[in-house]
């Protein structure tokens, strides 16, 4: 997808970042930003200008609190935005490799982070059962969510 195909795919989706005028406020309110490389501020100047914006990893430090769009003077649906640029670029193949890590462990196990013997012994000491109610418990459910997940292309977007 062209850089320009990116702006217009927001636009399409009502999601219009021409009217920033880099005011700040988002990158000052982010609380992501305090402590990763990001500048929301920036990742909207990159949108507008059509800077490769697909390939910045920030966009992946953001923890879609909604900080930002909350503040932004200009209304602008920033987070959305972050969304909306991070679901274009997986389905053009890009994302984080902790990220599709992740996701291939959920297409195999169910779980993002499948439990352990470590995680089966604080759950004891909490008084909670070690095997928590989800695949773990049911595993003849794990192929009821490989089944989903293969449905909406899931295991072809994270290979
Ligand atoms: S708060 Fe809104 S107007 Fe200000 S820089 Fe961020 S996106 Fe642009
Ligand atoms: S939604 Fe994302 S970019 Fe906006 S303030 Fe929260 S972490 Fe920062």
């Amino acid at each position: 997808m062209s850089k320009s195909d990116v702006l217009n795919t927001l636009q399409n989706a009502g999601l219009d970042v021409l009217t920033c005028m880099q005011c700040g406020t988002c990158s000052s309110s982010c609380p992501s930003g305090r402590y990763t490389s990001l500048n929301t501020r920036r990742i909207v100047r990159g949108t507008c200008v059509g800077r490769d914006i697909l390939h910045d990893e920030d966009l992946w430090m953001c923890t879609t609190c909604y900080t930002c769009q909350e503040r932004c003077p200009r209304e602008i649906k920033i987070a959305d935005t972050i969304l909306a640029i991070r679901t274009i670029a997986v389905h053009e193949g890009i994302m984080l490799p902790a990220h599709r890590k992740v996701s291939q462990l959920v297409l195999k196990y169910g779980h993002a982070v499948p439990i352990n013997d470590d995680v089966k012994e604080k759950r004891e000491k909490l008084k909670m059962d070690p095997i928590p109610g989800t695949v773990h418990k049911y595993p003849e459910a794990l192929a009821d969510v490989q089944t989903l997940l293969r449905s909406c292309e899931f295991d072809k977007l994270v290979a």
